[in-house]
């Protein structure tokens, strides 16, 4: 078993931690992601999101995925721009 280097913050049973990969923010039942992050969702994909949501497990896992790559791409774009080796990020 490998000791998790990163302390998660005190979390209330109806939170859940906002799933973009740098961030650590709780975020309210309801919610897929804090604001911040929710926020650099594409609206067709939020859309679809909304629309799938507790009727279509598979296609809304599907959007989520979506969501990821997205942040993915956007936060090693943001590195890249300030100078910084993605794989050199602790
Ligand atoms: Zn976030």
């Amino acid at each position: 078993m490998v000791e998790p280097i990163q302390k998660t913050p005190t979390r209330r049973p109806d939170q859940h931690k906002c799933p973009h990969p740098l961030c650590n923010r709780n975020v309210s039942r309801g919610f897929l992601a804090c604001r911040a992050h929710w926020s650099q969702v594409p609206r067709p994909l939020r859309e679809a999101i909304y629309a799938t949501v507790g009727t279509d497990r598979q296609a809304y896992a599907g959007h989520v995925a979506e969501v990821e790559e997205i942040w993915v791409a956007k936060a090693e774009a943001k590195l890249a721009k300030a100078g910084a080796a993605p794989a050199d990020r602790k």
